[in-house]
């Protein structure tokens, strides 16, 4: 065979370098819950694509809780070779391989896929919520309307809707509230309906950090989500945590402690309770719960 000419190998060596940065975007994406299983299986039909070029063990080690160990006896069950890429599946393959993600993942008229995070005071929800906003494009998180003012740094559609009383009690009244709680007493939150229903829809991932009252509505009026109880590494660390904040007075922090006794009582009542230990941790494990199921 005659050799390849040098202009055209270094364009052959430019392409396949586009075309590994493609795949790893790809992957990426997998991982964060950007772009869905299905979805990628569906790209990987245009035989141009990166999702076609994409071995199938990258992609499976690419979905959430499939390791090195789990990733060949699926294969194996599937009766595909670990050699294979997607764009060169056959049909069987491709069908069979549909139905093992659709069955894992619970994909595909199961519903909206929607996980409320919960907790005592001061165990870092909002941290964690944060985090998860900053790392994980695939994630939605659902901006609350409340009657609070902003602090500084805080973006009016961002971190919240600020809004003022009769503008909260307009969104009551037309039932645009998913759930809503007066929370420390004091102001007035609530998520809005219309979003989190939107997203749902889309088939994304949605995230609601809210308050005890709200996860109880929002059991009630969706009985599929999700509940996480974010828990502290001990009641020791709590107290620490509520006490290193600093910002409220002595009647304050007693006040909050004995409502964080109340609350931390309620772990029971969700499906599952993650320990805020490091920050990037709680919300990995946040994050491949809302994708396993
Ligand atoms: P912060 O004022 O510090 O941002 O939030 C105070 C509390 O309000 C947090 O515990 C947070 O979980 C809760 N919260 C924020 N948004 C909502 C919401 O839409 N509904 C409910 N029920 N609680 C919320």
């Amino acid at each position: 065979m005659a050799e390849m000419p040098e202009v055209d190998r270094a364009a052959a060596n430019r392409a396949a370098v586009a075309a590994r940065r493609a795949r790893a975007e790809l992957k990426d994406k997998l991982r964060s819950g950007e772009i869905t299983p299905l979805r990628a299986l569906e790209l990987s039909l245009d035989r141009d694509s990166a999702a076609a070029s994409l071995r199938i063990t990258d992609f499976l080690l690419s979905l959430p809780a499939i390791g090195a160990v789990k990733a060949p006896k699926i294969l194996e069950r599937l009766g595909i070779s670990d050699r294979k890429r997607l764009g060169g599946l056959g049909r069987q393959q491709r069908v069979r391989l549909e139905e093992f993600i659709r069955e894992r993942f619970q994909m595909g008229g199961a519903g909206p896929r929607l996980t409320v995070l919960a907790g005592p005071t001061a165990v870092g929800k909002g941290t964690v919520a944060t985090h998860i906003r900053e790392n994980f494009p695939g994630i939605r998180l659902s901006i609350s309307a409340t009657t609070r003012a902003p602090r500084p740094g805080e973006v009016d559609g961002e971190h919240y809707f600020f809004v003022d009383d009769e503008r909260f009690d307009r969104m009551l009244a037309r039932g645009e509230l998913l759930e809503w709680a007066t929370v420390h007493n004091s102001h007035r939150y609530g998520t809005p309906r219309g979003p989190v229903e939107e997203a749902s829809e889309r088939g994304e991932h949605v995230l609601l950090e809210i308050d005890l009252q709200g996860a109880r509505q929002v059991r009630k009026a969706m009985p599929e989500a999700r509940l996480v109880f974010l828990a502290p590494p001990s009641w020791d660390e709590l107290v620490r945590r509520l006490v290193g904040r600093g910002t409220e007075t002595e009647e304050e922090r007693e006040r909050r402690l004995s409502t964080a006794k109340v609350e931390m009582a309620a772990a029971d009542e969700f499906d599952a309770v993650i320990v805020n230990d490091t920050v990037a941790d709680a919300a990995q494990s946040i994050v491949d719960l809302m994708q396993r199921h």
